[in-house]
């Protein structure tokens, strides 16, 4: 049988990152640039005012002093967004707003509050002539051309998941739209005679399917488009028909959950087995087992376990990982931390994800069990933050000692490079 780890390898050798797609770059956050992004202009693209104030020449203000100040005269008036109409002359200053061209000539901004000047009166014309008190800065208060990006620079890589921060950059170059990798599209199958649709009233016997919820919720959660098919009866006429309608979609993936174990009604396989085939159906893990992974007419199949907690858990470890290399993400690996286990944990040898609750302890992380470890026990996953993992072939873990889990929360949108 093989290893998670083993069993990983070999999933995430049969995928590759899908082809792009063009969406609104305000819609883009969390998505793989699927191509570098150029400057195609300078920022700022002109040279401009970080004040209020005035436009002046430094030279002309160096000997200017309290009491022997120095009066310049005022030619022009430059508000935001217009192009300059002057250039400044020795002895002359332009009034200018923030964000405002700087005029040729001027070489510093003498900011309003430098003058004296009246500041609240709204839309009145500018003196004449200003007096300045004191000399200033050659460049002071002036945002050159280029100081925040050069055009022709490289200010994103192809991979780059992009980030809330990066979408106003993109857009001060005119990106209304953005090439991403697009969204896998996963189609999610429930199989079991017992399951029905969840708004349904129960028979005796019966439960609701949750699976197909959780597992859509977790496609969403990585990036992909859960395409919800609902329910199959455990006949193997009945998974083949929903795996057909299944692959019509064109899904990237399927990914169903229950009847892969080796009970008399666990048909996934042999439906599978019809117009497709399976690398492996079983891997050394706990909780979840039966795992299934191989193709159905060439979509790459998922056959998750049955048990809630199983189905949700293997999908972390398998279809977590494929879900992100499909949508160009190059960390597959979940983050894990380090945490001092509270009690002793116990293993039968298999890889073990134990349901945890960790809390911060002094400096230190502590995990202790979230209750029930039932593959069927879902409220200690929702109690749950974290899943502390017990290695391959360790059976025991003293109370006391370090190992890793996931938080089950974590920073999933970060792309540590
Ligand atoms: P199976 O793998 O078919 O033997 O199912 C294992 C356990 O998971 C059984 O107790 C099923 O009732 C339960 N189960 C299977 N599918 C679902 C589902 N979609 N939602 C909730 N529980 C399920
Ligand atoms: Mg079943």
């Amino acid at each position: 049988m093989l290893t998670v780890s083993e069993a990983l390898a070999k999933v995430l050798s049969s995928f590759r990152t899908l082809e792009a797609e063009s969406i609104r770059s305000e819609s883009a956050v969390g998505r793989v640039l699927a191509e570098p992004i150029r400057a195609t202009l300078d920022l700022p693209p002109f040279p401009n005012s970080s004040m209020d104030g005035y436009a002046v020449r430094a030279e002309d203000l160096r000997t200017a002093s309290a009491h022997r100040p120095t009066t310049l005269t005022v030619i022009g008036d430059i508000p935001a967004g217009a192009a300059p109409a002057v250039s400044l002359e020795r002895g002359t200053a332009a009034r200018i707003m923030t964000g405002a061209h700087v005029p040729d000539g001027a070489d510093s901004v003498v900011p309003i509050e430098a003058t004296g000047a009246d500041r609240s009166v709204v839309d009145a014309p500018p003196p004449t002539a200003i007096a300045l008190h004191q000399p200033i800065e050659s460049g002071a208060y002036i945002r050159p051309k280029g100081e925040d990006v050069r055009s022709g620079d490289t200010v994103m890589e192809a991979g780059r998941v992009l980030r809330v921060y990066d979408i106003g950059l993109l857009a001060s170059f005119g990106l209304t739209r953005v090439n991403v990798i697009r969204r896998p599209r996963v189609a999610v199958i429930s199989t079991g005679d017992e399951l029905v649709e969840i708004d349904q009233p129960l028979r005796p016997g019966q439960i609701r399917d949750s699976n197909s919820y959780s597992l859509a919720a977790l496609t969403h959660k990585y990036g992909g488009e859960p395409l919800m098919l609902g329910v199959a009866r455990d006949r193997v006429e009945a998974v083949t028909a929903k795996l057909q309608a299944a692959a019509d979609l064109h899904p990237d993936l399927i990914v169903s959950s229950a009847g892969v174990s080796v009970g008399a009604y666990d048909v996934v396989k042999a439906a599978v087995e019809r117009d497709g085939a399976l690398d492996f159906w079983k891997v050394r893990m706990r909780p979840g087992k039966p795992v299934a992974f191989g193709q159905y007419r060439g979509i790459p199949f998922f056959g998750l376990p049955g048990n809630p907690v199983s189905a949700i858990v293997s999908f972390e470890i398998f279809v977590r990982p494929v879900l992100l290399k499909l949508g160009g993400r190059r960390n597959l690996e979940k983050p894990a931390v380090d945490v001092k286990v509270s009690e002793p944990l116990h293993s039968d040898g298999r890889e073990t994800y134990l349901r945890a609750v960790v809390r911060k302890v002094g400096n230190e992380l502590a995990a202790h069990s979230a209750g029930g470890q039932g593959s069927n026990i879902l409220s200690a996953l929702v109690n749950a933050n974290a899943l502390v993992i017990i290695p391959e072939g360790v059976v025991e873990i003293p109370s006391g000692s370090m190992v890793k889990a996931w938080m089950l929360d974590g920073p999933e949108e970060v792309d540590w490079q």
